[in-house]
C-alpha cells in the first residue's frame, strides 16, 4: 500500500517562452512534513499554486490520492494555503475570520463553533475569538492563518513562507510550534522556504529547487552530508568547494594531492568537486596536516572561531575551529576521509566528455 497523497509528475510550467517549472516530479506521503527549499524565483509558490489549483499546468500530471486532479477546481481539492501575507480579513475579528470557510460550505452552527474551538485551541489562541486582526501581533496573526486553514480538515496543508514576516526570535518560537502542529494533527505539510536552516530544523523530508526544477531531494541528513551537485552544496550550509578529479575508486586529487575519499564508481579520471564542511576541518601545526593555509582573519561565533584562510594558490578556506588561530599564521588543515565529499560535476554530458578528453591529453 502506498501513502503516497500527493504526486506530481513531469509537470511543466510556461508563461510565453519562459519555462518556470521543468519537468517536475515529486511524492508526498501522507502525515510528513515537507520542505520545498529555494532561492527566490526558483519555482516553489508556482508547485504549491499547481497542487492548490490556482494554476493550470502547461505539461504533466498532478495525482491525488492517487486520482488525476489536473482538471478538478481548486475549492473541491483536499488542500489548504496559508499564504506569505496571511490574506486575513482585515475588518473581521479572529473568530469571523476562522469560521469563515466553514460558513462558506453551510455548516451547522453547532458544527462551526466546535471546530473553530478546536482550531483556536490548536493554535493556542483560544480567549481570542473577539480580537480584531490589528491588535494582534505577527506570531498572533500567523497562527490565525494557519487556524483557519486547519479548521477546514485539509488531508494537506500547503504553507508559503509562512514565517517569513515574522522577526528572527519569534520565528525561531513558530519553528517549534509549526513542527508540534504538524505532529499532533498528523496531516502532511508541504511548507515553503528560502532559509536552508529552516529547513533542516524542520523537514523529514526537502527538496532543494532552482531555476524551476528539483535539484535534490532527501532528508536534511542526507542532503547536508551528501549534496548532489555545486548548487546544493552551496545552498546548504556552509562550504569549502574545491575543483579536482578522481584518480581512482576511494582517492581523489585536488589542491596538487592525493587524498583517501570514501567515494568510488566514477570514471577513472572523472573531473569533480569536492566539498569540505567547515567544521570538519581541524586546524594543527604546518607539517602535520594536509592542506596548509595562512589564516586571514578570525572571528569568534560564541560556540566556534570562524577563521579565514587562503592556501598558496589563493583558495579560500572557512574553517570554524573550537580552538584559535592567530592572523597571519601559517597552518595545516586536516580532515578525515570521510569528511571528503565528492560531487559530480554540473553540466552536459557534452562538455564533461570534452573536459574528460582534455584532462587525459594532459
Ligand atoms: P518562488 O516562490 O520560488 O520565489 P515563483 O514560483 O513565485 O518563485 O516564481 C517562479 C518564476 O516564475 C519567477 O521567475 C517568476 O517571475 C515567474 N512567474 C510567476 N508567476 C508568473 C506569471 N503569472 N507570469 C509570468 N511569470 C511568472
Ligand atoms: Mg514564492
Amino acid at each position: 500500500m502506498s501513502n503516497v497523497i500527493v504526486e506530481l509528475k513531469h509537470v511543466y510550467k510556461r508563461y510565453g517562452d519562459t519555462e518556470v517549472l521543468k519537468d517536475i516530479n515529486i511524492e508526498i506521503e501522507q502525515g510528513k512534513f515537507y520542505t520545498l527549499l529555494g532561492p527566490s524565483g526558483s519555482g516553489k509558490t508556482t508547485i504549491l499554486r499547481a497542487i492548490a489549483g490556482f494554476l493550470d499546468v502547461s505539461e504533466g500530471e498532478v495525482f491525488f490520492n492517487g486520482e488525476k486532479i489536473n482538471d478538478v477546481p481548486a475549492n473541491k481539492r483536499r488542500v489548504n494555503t496559508v499564504f506569505q501575507d496571511y490574506a486575513l480579513f482585515p475588518h473581521m475579528n479572529v473568530l469571523d475570520n476562522v469560521a469563515y470557510g466553514l460558513r462558506i460550505q453551510k455548516r451547522p452552527k453547532a458544527e462551526i463553533k466546535e471546530r473553530v474551538d478546536k482550531a483556536l485551541k490548536m493554535v493556542r489562541l483560544s480567549g481570542y475569538e473577539n480580537r480584531e486582526i490589528s491588535e494582534l501581533s505577527g506570531g498572533q496573526q500567523q497562527r490565525v492563518a494557519i487556524a483557519r486553514a486547519i479548521v477546514l480538515e485539509p488531508e494537506v496543508l500547503l504553507l508559503d513562507e509562512p514565517l517569513s514576516a515574522l522577526d528572527a526570535k519569534l520565528r525561531k518560537d513558530m519553528q517549534y510550534e509549526l513542527r508540534e502542529l504538524q505532529q499532533r494533527l498528523g496531516i502532511t505539510f508541504l511548507f515553503v522556504t528560502h532559509d536552508q536552516e529552516e529547513a533542516l530544523a524542520l523537514s523529514d523530508e526537502i527538496f532543494v529547487m532552482s531555476d524551476g526544477e528539483v535539484q535534490q531531494s532527501g532528508t536534511p541528513v542526507d542532503i547536508y552530508d551528501e549534496p548532489i551537485n555545486h548548487f546544493v552544496a552551496d545552498f546548504i550550509g556552509e562550504s569549502n568547494i574545491v575543483s579536482g578529479h578522481m584518480v581512482k575508486d576511494f582517492v581523489v586529487e585536488f589542491n596538487g594531492k592525493e587524498f583517501e575519499c570514501a567515494d568510488a564508481g566514477m570514471r577513472p579520471n572523472e573531473p569533480v568537486e569536492v566539498v569540505l564542511r567547515p567544521e570538519d576541518l581541524d586546524i594543527t601545526a604546518v607539517g602535520e596536516g594536509k592542506v596548509t593555509v595562512d589564516v586571514d582573519t578570525q572571528l569568534f561565533r560564541g560556540d566556534y572561531y570562524e577563521i579565514v584562510a587562503y592556501d598558496d594558490a589563493k583558495n579560500e578556506w572557512l574553517i570554524h575551529s573550537t580552538n584559535p588561530a592567530k592572523d597571519g599564521d601559517r597552518v595545516d588543515l586536516t580532515f578525515d576521509p570521510e569528511d571528503i565529499h565528492v560531487m559530480r560535476l554540473n553540466e552536459s554530458e557534452e562538455d564533461f566528455d570534452a573536459r574528460l578528453e582534455s584532462y587525459e591529453g594532459e
